[in-house]
Parts: C-alpha cells; sequence; structure tokens
C-alpha cells in the first residue's frame, strides 16, 4: 500500500471519528475545502504574479520579503508564516516541493495538487530535477541553473515565473489570467 492511500485512510478515519463525536460537522470540512479550492485557490498568486510583471518596484518588494509584500492584500487563509519568492530567469529555474511532507503557500496558492504530496515527487526533484521536469513538460536548456526549494512548516516558497512573451501592453487583470498554479510550483513555464 503506497503511503498516500495510507495517509488518505487515515484521513478519513478521523474525519468520520470527529463527525461521529460532534466535533466537526460535514459541512465545516467541505467548507474549508470550498475556501482554498474556489475562493483562495491559486487567484492570490497569480495576482501578485501579474502586480510583479506590471510593476518593478513592487516585484523588487515581493522579491525582497514576500511576507510584507503580500501583506496589504490581506489574503485569507494561514499557511503562511514566511512567503520567500524566487524569481524564474531565462538562466535560472526555480522548483518547489516539500521533502518531508506538503508544507505549500495555501494563502496563495490554495490546496496542493496531489502529486505535490506524493513521494515519489518529493523525493525525486531533489535527486533528478530536470528529469521530473521533464515529466512535466518543461525541457530546459543545459545551460540554465535547475534550483530546488524545500519547504517547511516556518518558509513557504512560490516561484515568480518568466513573463510570457507576447504579454506586453497587457492590463494586470489580463496577465492574471495567463498564471497558472503549476507555474508557480515551477513545474510549467509560460509562453
Ligand atoms: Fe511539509
Amino acid at each position: 500500500m503506497s503511503e498516500t492511500t495510507e495517509q488518505a485512510i487515515r484521513a478519513e478515519a478521523i474525519e468520520l471519528l470527529l463527525r461521529e463525536k460532534g466535533l466537526v460537522s460535514e459541512a465545516q470540512i467541505d467548507g474549508i475545502i470550498q475556501q482554498y479550492n474556489a475562493r483562495t485557490g491559486p487567484l492570490n498568486g497569480a495576482y501578485l504574479v501579474a502586480r510583479a510583471w506590471a510593476d518593478a518596484a513592487f516585484k523588487a518588494a515581493l522579491l525582497q520579503d514576500g511576507t510584507r509584500a503580500m501583506e496589504p492584500f490581506n489574503f485569507s487563509g494561514g499557511e503562511v508564516q514566511k512567503l520567500v519568492v524566487k524569481e524564474n530567469t531565462p538562466q535560472t529555474h526555480n522548483l518547489v516541493v516539500c521533502t518531508l511532507c506538503s508544507c505549500y503557500p495555501w494563502a496563495v496558492l490554495g490546496l496542493p495538487p496531489r502529486w505535490y504530496k506524493d513521494p515519489a515527487y518529493r523525493s525525486r526533484v531533489v535527486k533528478e530535477p530536470r528529469k521530473v521536469l521533464g515529466e512535466f513538460g518543461v525541457n530546459l536548456p543545459d545551460s540554465s541553473l535547475v534550483k530546488v526549494w524545500d519547504s517547511s512548516a516556518e518558509i513557504r516558497y512560490m516561484v515568480l515565473p518568466q513573463r510570457p512573451s507576447g504579454s506586453e501592453g497587457m492590463s494586470e487583470a489580463e496577465l492574471a489570467e495567463l498564471v497558472t498554479r503549476d507555474s508557480m510550483i515551477g513545474v510549467e513555464l509560460l509562453d
């Protein structure tokens, strides 16, 4: 049995027990999932990225101190003690993982995708990042440097993807629509 399946069964058992004891209701649990999936989603992150592409001063502030730069927006949802944003450039590609468990910046990216929690992704991405990237359809030139950032309960990483060509003159709202969740984890290139 894979670790993921064991974890899923365990989570289901805990949920059932909490519900039976009347500690939480199904509606509360659904509400939390709904908040991160539908309301938070990766939209907050996309907004930060679009803003950074459009405004050099904001970009500098975001890269210097992500936590402080996102403070004024009051994104709901904890799970981000400290946000660190890493910028992709033609020379450097950044990639995010949590090798220990599944730490992820919920407030800016919503719920982590299933594969992010997969033990295979978590261990392989450190050992063979280019191969894993290739499986996601990201093929980088040999000259580019790949940096893997290991998230923790204290530090949550997010990638600032490269601005796609042909996006000159777009509004921030239009730019935000170009940004995908996977590009902010570092497993997708926008073009
Ligand atoms: Fe974790």
